[in-house]
């Protein structure tokens, strides 16, 4: 008998429909004589939904109450699985992440889990009961609702794996795992049967949402057995491997990633002097704006270009920040640009194959596509592009790569 945690993401759970099969999915694992603990996503298009009401209401909805109601999809599903659950005759109790308790920072709508107690939940599985708990919600110290940014339930699932020391965590969602790229880009992707959990640590902090990067986070941190799979076909899925050595026979590249959430804003023309770099991302950062790719050009004439990019929504905010410096900074001018994507290699055999990043540039530059930046560290190269070749781009290298699969068949639900 094993203890399982499973989570279902919002396709998985997305009509009455979808629950009921869910429902029965979870039956044969009860009949089987596991434990089991289902972590379940707000059904699919729900938390999209919500936001917008929200931004109807006001341009910039306060935090909290944004949390609270975020986290109104994800009880609407507990509850409706464990009415799937008793209607099919097995005993089922719904929890919310505050009633588990759940407890996370005061950080709202992007808080980061501190503690679980898991007594409620254990107290259920002795009585024989399935346990279906919200994803991407718990509670602060002052007993506040907060949520655990898009994505969240991913890591809600691998921290109560970890925190009842599970025999596994299965993250079922709408594609058969992971695979070299979003599947629904590349149609000859190839599905991973393992992947280390370095690669897929730097894939889901480059983009790839198929794992929200914290939960990748939890499972390094408290060596939880990890897999993804389909919640529609049965088969194997991916898992991610804690072994350290498995990339040592693996090609080079386990996988690219892509993120079109991106801005880039480009300081021109400030003087090349000491503390200027700091000057410029400094007042950006202190309003808790995230700053990601940064790249500092020096010009003949001993003047600066700065350029760094941030996610998409905080692209006007950090251009008015600038804009409100750049007298002081001496600057020619602040150019905003929305219409920017970034595509990564990632891969831990980078490390000792030469010439990957002259194969990517090539790749890139025979599909006549610009590079505005690019940076590298030991297991990814990065580039910058604008958005309107990230298909073409993805496409390119991974044939360039040879990461495709010939006999793919990527279901897709
Ligand atoms: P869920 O609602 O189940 O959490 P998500 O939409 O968050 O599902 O994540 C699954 C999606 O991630 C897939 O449908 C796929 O389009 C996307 N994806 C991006 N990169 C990859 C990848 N490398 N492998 C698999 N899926 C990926
Ligand atoms: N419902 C949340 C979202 O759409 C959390 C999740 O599904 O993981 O981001
Ligand atoms: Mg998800």
């Amino acid at each position: 008998m094993a203890l399982i945690v499973q989570k279902y993401g919002g396709t998985s759970v997305g009509s009455v429909e979808r629950i009921e099969a869910v429902a029965e999915k979870i039956a044969k694992f009860r009949d089987r004589g596991d434990d089991v603990v289902i972590v379940v996503s707000a059904m699919s298009g729900e938390t999209n939904r919500l936001t917008a009401m929200a931004l109807e209401m006001m341009e910039q909805p306060t935090p909290r109450e944004m949390d609270v109601l975020l986290s109104t999809g994800e009880q609407v599903t507990i509850a409706l699985l464990c009415m799937a659950l008793e209607k099919r005759g097995y005993g089922a109790r719904s929890f919310t992440g505050g009633q588990v308790r759940i407890l996370t920072d005061e950080a709202h709508t992007k808080a980061r889990i501190r503690e679980i107690d898991s007594t409620r939940i254990m107290a259920q599985l002795d009585q024989q009961n399935i346990v279906v708990v919200a994803g991407f919600q718990g509670v602060n110290e002052n007993g506040c609702i907060t949520t655990l940014g898009r994505g969240g339930s991913d890591t809600t699932a691998v921290a109560l794996a970890a925190a009842l020391d599970a025999d596994e965590c299965q993250i079922y969602t709408d594609v058969k795992g992971v695979y070299t790229t979003d599947p629904r880009v590349v149609e000859d992707a190839h599905l991973l049967s393992s992947i280390t959990f370095e690669e897929m640590l730097e894939l889901a902090s480059l983009g790839a949402k198929v794992l929200q990067i914290r939960s990748v986070e939890f499972a390094g941190k408290y060596k939880v057995p990890l897999r993804v799979l389909s919640t529609f076909e049965e088969g194997p899925g991916t898992l991610i491997s804690l072994e350290e050595d498995t990339a040592m026979e693996d090609p080079s590249i386990a996988g690219i990633a892509f993120e079109r959430d991106e801005a880039k804003l480009t300081v021109t023309g400030v003087p090349d002097v000491p503390g200027i770099a700091y000057n410029v991302i400094g007042p950006v950062s202190d309003a808790g704006i995230e700053v990601d790719v940064i790249v500092q050009n020096v010009a003949a004439d001993g003047t600066n270009d700065i350029t760094f990019t941030v996610k998409c929504a905080e692209g006007d905010r950090t251009k008015a920040i600038l804009d409100s410096v750049s007298n002081s900074l001496e600057a020619r001018e602040v150019i905003l640009d929305k219409k920017i994507c970034k595509v990564s290699l990632v891969g831990v055999g980078m490390r000792s194959h030469a010439g990957i990043a002259s194969k990517m540039f090539k790749a890139l530059a025979e599909e006549n596509i610009n590079i505005q930046i690019i940076t590298t560290s030991e297991i990814k190269i990065s580039v910058v592009i604008e958005e309107k070749y990230l298909e073409l781009a993805v496409r390119a290298l991974h044939s360039a790569f040879e990461l495709g699969d010939p006999d793919a068949e990527n279901s897709i639900n």
